[in-house]
C-alpha cells in the first residue's frame, strides 16, 4: 500500500486496508526554492524577537496540538495504520519536547563569559554568544511523523531558526496539519511543509543552511554527500539493529515483557526496536517459553483493543517476510507468528529461535514485528555478538545486578543502553539521542545541546583595558620587546600558564 506519485501528485492510503485517504500535490523544486525564501525572510524577526516572545508561540502551538489530539490522532492512524495507543503517543508525549524546550530557551541561549586559559587571552574579556542557523531543513521517516518531526522542529524553532519539514511521502498527512497549526495560532511564518520524495528532498537539503536528517543509513549516507559538496553542517539519526542482552540473574518476567513490547511496539517500526535477543543458556528456554506465550497472546489489527497494528509500507513487509523466510529455510523456527497477514500491510507478531548471525534476521535491520531469540554461553559472548554490528543506536542489558549492567553498558558500542527497560532514553530529553557507526553523525536532544545544535557559536572578545592605546604585542616591535616576549612566552608556554597563575578553565555564566 505504498502511496502512487505522478510528478505532481500523491496518493496517500490507509496501510491497514488499502482505502484512499487523500490525494496531495508535489512540490517541486522551484516551490521548496520559493518557500525557502520566503522562510528566511521572515527569521530575520524571529530571531530578533527573542527567546522569550518565541516561547510564548511555542506554548499556544502545543495547546493547538493538545486541543486537536482526537482529530490528528485519527489522521495518523488512517496514513500509518498504528493502533490507537502507538498513534497517541505521538500526538500528545511529543508535545513535551515544545514544552521543554519553550521552557529552557532563554536560560540555554544566554551568552556565556568563558576564562581565559592562556597568557595572550588573559588582558581579554572573553564570551560564546548562540546564533541561529537561518533556515533548518527536517527531513523525516514515515514511522513517526509526529514524534521525529517535533523532537528537532521544537529546539529549532526555539532556537530561532526557520524550518522546512519535508515529512515521507509515505506520511505527509498529519504533519502537514500540526504545521497548519501554526499557521491558525497566527505564529510567524517561519515554519513550512513539503511534501515529495527524494527529489523535494534533496531541494529541501540545497535550500537549507542546516540539514536534520532522520531515515535510513543508504540515504543519509547521500545527504550527507550532498551536504559535504556544499559544507553543509548536517546531523543523522539513521537506521539500527539494537540487541537485547538477557542474563541469568534477571528477572525473566519483566524482561519478556519489556522485549515483547520493546520489539513490537509500533509494528516493530521503531529505530531503537529490539532486533536481535541474546539469551544465556541457563534462562534460555524459560525466557523463550515466557516472551512466545506474551506475543501469542496479543492481536492484530486497528481496533480499539488490538496491540500491534499494519506497517506503513508493503516494501517493510517484503523485507520482514524475506528475514523471516530466509531464516526458517536456514534453520531457525517460528515459535509464534512467522508469516504475513491475510490482507493490508500486516505481518504477524514473530518469535524466532535457533537463529544465528548468518542470517539477515539477525545482521540487516528488519524494522518489522519480529523478536530474533539466540542462545548464548554467557555474557561476553552476548556482548561479542551485540558489538557484531555495523549499527550502534541502542541496546538493552537485563540483569538484577545493577553493577553489572553499568559494566556491560560500558562494553556496549551503541549510543544509549537502556538497564531492565526499552525506549526509555527516547524521551529523556535531558540525554543526548545519537547513533554510533552506521547509526548515524551528531545527536538530537540532549539537554542545551540539543539547541546549541542549530545555532552557529560566535566567539566574541573584547579588552580588558581598552584604554591602553597600544597592546604589548602590537607595533612597533623592538629588539628588547622582542627578548622579553620571547623569555615569558616560552616560560609559561613550558611550564602551563595554569599552574603557574592558579587559572582553571571553566564557564562563569
Ligand atoms: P528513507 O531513508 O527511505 O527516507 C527518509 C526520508 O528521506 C524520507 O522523507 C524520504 O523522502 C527522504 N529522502 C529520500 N531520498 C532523499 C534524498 N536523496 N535527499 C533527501 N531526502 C531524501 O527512510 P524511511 O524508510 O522513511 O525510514 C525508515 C528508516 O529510518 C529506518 O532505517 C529507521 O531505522 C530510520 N529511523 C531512524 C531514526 C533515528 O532516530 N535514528 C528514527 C526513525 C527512523
Amino acid at each position: 500500500m505504498s502511496p502512487t506519485t505522478t510528478a505532481t501528485m500523491l496518493e496517500v492510503r490507509n496501510p491497514a486496508d488499502g482505502r484512499l485517504v487523500e490525494t496531495i500535490s508535489v512540490d517541486d523544486r522551484d516551490a521548496v526554492t520559493r518557500i525557502a525564501t520566503e522562510l528566511r525572510l521572515a527569521q530575520v524577526t524571529w530571531a530578533e524577537d527573542g527567546p522569550r516572545q518565541r516561547s510564548q508561540w511555542l506554548h499556544q502551538w502545543r495547546d493547538w496540538i493538545l486541543a486537536h489530539t482526537d482529530e490528528l490522532t485519527d489522521l495518523l492512524q488512517a496514513e500509518t495504520g498504528k493502533v490507537r495507543p502507538d498513534a497517541l503517543v505521538e500526538t500528545t508525549a511529543s508535545c513535551e519536547f515544545i514544552t521543554y524546550y519553550a521552557n529552557h530557551a532563554e536560560d540555554f541561549l544566554a551568552d556565556e563569559r568563558v576564562r581565559s586559559a592562556g597568557l595572550l587571552s588573559l588582558p581579554k574579556r572573553l564570551s560564546k554568544t548562540y546564533r541561529p542557523h537561518p533556515l533548518v531543513g527536517l527531513i523525516t521517516p514515515w514511522n513517526f511523523p509526529i514524534t521525529l518531526f517535533l523532537m528537532d522542529a521544537a529546539p529549532a524553532l526555539a532556537a530561532g531558526c526557520a524550518v522546512l519539514v519535508k515529512s515521507s511521502e509515505e506520511t505527509p498527512l498529519t504533519c502537514a496539519r500540526v504545521i497548519e497549526g501554526w499557521h491558525e495560532i497566527g505564529a510567524p511564518p517561519v515554519l513550512a511543509h513539503v511534501t515529495g520524495a527524494s527529489d523535494t528532498g534533496s531541494a529541501v537539503v540545497d535550500a537549507a543552511d542546516f540539514v536534520q536528517f532522520t531515515g535510513s543509513t543508504v540515504t543519509g549516507r547521500a545527504v550527507a554527500l550532498r551536504c559535504a559538496e556544499q559544507l553543509k553542517p548536517v546531523s543523522l539519526e539513521l537506521g539500527g539493529k539494537d540487541p537485547a542482552i538477557v542474563l541469568e540473574d534477571a528477572d525473566l518476567a519483566r524482561a519478556a515483557e519489556g522485549i515483547a513490547w520493546g520489539g513490537l511496539f509500533n509494528a516493530g517500526q521503531v529505530c531503537i526496536s529490539v532486533e536481535r535477543v541474546y539469551v544465556v543458556a541457563q534462562v534460555y528456554e524459560e525466557f523463550v517459553a515466557r516472551l512466545t506465550e506474551r506475543v501469542q497472546s496479543l492481536t492484530q489489527g486497528v481496533g480499539a483493543r488490538d496491540d500491534v497494528g499494519a506497517m506503513v509500507t508493503a516494501r517493510q513487509v517484503e523485507i520482514t517476510d524475506r528475514h523471516v523466510s530466509e531464516a526458517v529455510a536456514s534453520g531457525a523456527n517460528a515459535v509464534a507468528g512467522g508469516r504475513r497477514g491475510e490482507a493490508g500491510n500486516y505481518y504477524l507478531p514473530t518469535v524466532l529461535i535457533d537463529v544465528d548471525h548468518t542470517m539477515a534476521c539477525m545482521t540487516e535491520e528488519t524494522f518489522g514485528p519480529t523478536i530474533p531469540v539466540m542462545r548464548v554461553a554467557d555474557e561476553d559472548e552476548a556482548i561479542r555478538l551485540a558489538n557484531d554490528s555495523p549499527y550502534g543506536l541502542s541496546a538493552t542489558v537485563w540483569t538484577r545486578d545493577h553493577a553489572r549492567a553499568q559494566r556491560i553498558a560500558r562494553r556496549l558500542d551503541a549510543g544509549a543502553v537502556n538497564i531492565n527497560d526499552v525506549f526509555s532514553n527516547l524521551f529523556a530529553m535531558t540525554l543526548p539521542h545519537s547513533g554510533w557507526k552506521s547509526s548515524g553523525t551528531g545527536a538530537r536532544l540532549g539537554g542545551a545541546d540539543g539547541l546549541h545544535k542549530y545555532c552557529r557559536v560566535q566567539a566574541v572578545t573584547e579588552p580588558r583595558f581598552p584604554v591602553l592605546t597600544r597592546e604589548l604585542t602590537w607595533y612597533p616591535y623592538s629588539a628588547r620587546r622582542t627578548a622579553i616576549a620571547r623569555r615569558v612566552l616560552r616560560t609559561v608556554a613550558g611550564r602551563g600558564l595554569r599552574q603557574r597563575l592558579g587559572l582553571h578553565q571553566e564557564h562563569i555564566r
